[in-house]
């Protein structure tokens, strides 16, 4: 990050739990090795299960059970606490991260190719992941719960075993939501701070390594996107402390330099874009008509082919007993609905952001500008993924009437933050008021993409 000396407010007591995290990493390992055997028993131990009776609550069936914990609980309310508290969720509870850097510990060592490096696996992993998910709706079922969850932990412990010496070459590279969570992170009020000076003016000359295990540069660390939060390097030659910052300041003073594309085409098409399609297609009047236009079109030609259900679980949701089967045409409306609104609103909000960019006379500032959408991106994705909280709650007769007004809450909130966040990028970019004003404007017609698809959804339909 370009000039950053961040006056951050002292917090000797944040340094201290830094510390501790530190000094007691057996604890940590403790909670990590738990976490780990609770997430396996509920990931694993209901898709074994017969599906619940229609009348079967959270209270007394394991697979409702589970069903409320990872989608109801835990997805929505990790995001949160990336934009509280960074990366901790990675660092100290991720049972993958963990068993990820437990195989590479016993693992083949070998260095991390060429081809795991590339920029775009976030933004590929991220979409496909949540693409899938909807084609086999993982939310509802244990057995596509199974299939996701358990191939990715698959997958980590895979990569662990043949890369890194005890690293976390997964997590750093290839999780579907590394991306995601490091673009959240970066809104944290909370983060471990590197001293460059105190580093470099340390005594003792010798180079001690740290067992950073998502490969943090920790001696150059400016940003809080690849860090972890597991305090190991907390003191380090007297450079690294946990310590407060104010929330976005991070993102507020992005450099020329600190911007990367994959990083921007993950947020605008992907935690935006995508996740929105995904989110509003089963609430969506507009995907019904589509739907029921294309059966008819198929049945007047008598092409019956895309109207067949008789397609495996893995592929498309199909539980005849459970009435819940996908044809092909509903695949491909699927396919079709989330591939539409992530052009569309990524379209969208990626043109008015170059509007900004040329009225700032800076080719590249539409890239820093996107960054400001952080706040709007998580969110959204909040905002869709306790839509099943909710959901989930209401099936055990907990309704929360004041969820319109919390909804909108939450959304004025974001738009604030991110407004706020945009104009001073504005304010730094442009030579003088009028030109930050100016493009300021376009600024707010990209936020408004990223707003209005989430209104028309809870307030519209
Ligand atoms: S920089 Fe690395 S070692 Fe330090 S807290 Fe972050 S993840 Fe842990």
């Amino acid at each position: 990050m370009a000039g950053c000396a961040l006056p951050a407010p002292a917090s000797p007591w944040l340094a201290r739990v830094g510390d501790a995290m530190r000094r007691h990493r057996g604890w940590i390992v403790g909670v990590q090795w738990t976490v780990l055997a609770a997430y396996l028993f509920l990931v694993i131990t209901p898709a074994f299960l017969p599906l619940p009776a229609s009348d079967a609550s959270l209270w007394n069936d394991l697979t409702r059970f589970a069903q409320f914990a990872f989608w109801g609980i835990w997805w929505p309310f990790v995001l949160v606490s990336m934009m509280l508290m960074g990366r901790v969720w990675c660092g100290v509870l991720c049972p993958e991260g963990f068993v990820s850097e437990q195989a590479s510990r016993i693992g083949l060592g070998r260095p991390v190719p060429r081809w795991i490096k590339w920029g775009g696996w976030p933004f590929v992993a991220f979409i496909g992941t949540t693409v899938y998910g909807q084609l086999v709706s993982v939310y509802e079922y244990p057995k596509a719960a199974l299939l996701v969850l358990g191939g990715s932990t698959v997958a980590a412990i895979a990569v662990g075993l043949v890369y890194g010496r005890g690293k976390r070459v997964w997590c750093r590279h290839l999780c579907p939501v590394n991306g995601v969570f490091g673009l959240l992170a970066r809104l944290a009020p909370v983060h471990f701070r590197t001293d460059r000076a105190a580093w470099d003016a340390h005594p003792l000359k010798k180079v001690i390594p740290i067992d950073c295990a998502p490969l943090v540069d920790v001696r150059r660390m400016q940003s809080s996107a690849e860090c972890h939060m597991c305090g190991r390097c907390s003191s380090h030659r007297g450079a690294v402390q946990l310590a407060a910052r104010a929330p976005g300041v991070e993102i507020a003073r992005l450099g020329p330099r600190d911007a990367d594309r994959w990083e921007v085409r993950l947020l605008v098409f992907g935690v935006i874009g995508t996740a929105i399609g995904a989110f509003q297609w089963s609430a969506s009047p507009w995907f019904v008509q589509a739907k029921i236009a294309a059966a008819e079109w198929l049945v007047e030609r008598d092409a019956f082919a895309l109207l067949g259900d008789d397609i495996p679980w893995w592929l498309l949701t199909h539980y005849p007993d459970a009435n819940d089967v996908f044809t092909w045409l509903d695949g491909l409306m699927i396919l079709g609905y989330i591939g539409v609104a992530a052009l569309v609103i990524g379209g969208w909000i990626t043109l008015w952001l170059r509007v900004a960019g040329r009225v700032l006379g800076d080719a590249d500032a539409h890239l820093r500008l996107a960054y400001a959408l952080i706040p709007l991106g998580g969110a959204g994705v909040f905002l869709g993924l306790s839509a099943l909280t909710v959901t989930l709650l209401a099936a055990e007769g907990l309704v929360l009437s004041a969820l319109p007004a919390l909804r909108g809450a939450l959304l004025a909130a974001a738009t604030v933050a991110s407004v706020a966040l945009g104009a001073l990028h504005v304010r730094r970019a442009a030579r003088d008021r009028r030109r930050a004003l100016a493009a300021l404007l376009p600024f707010t017609g990209a936020a408004a993409g990223a707003i209005v698809p989430w209104v028309t959804m809870f307030y519209v339909w």
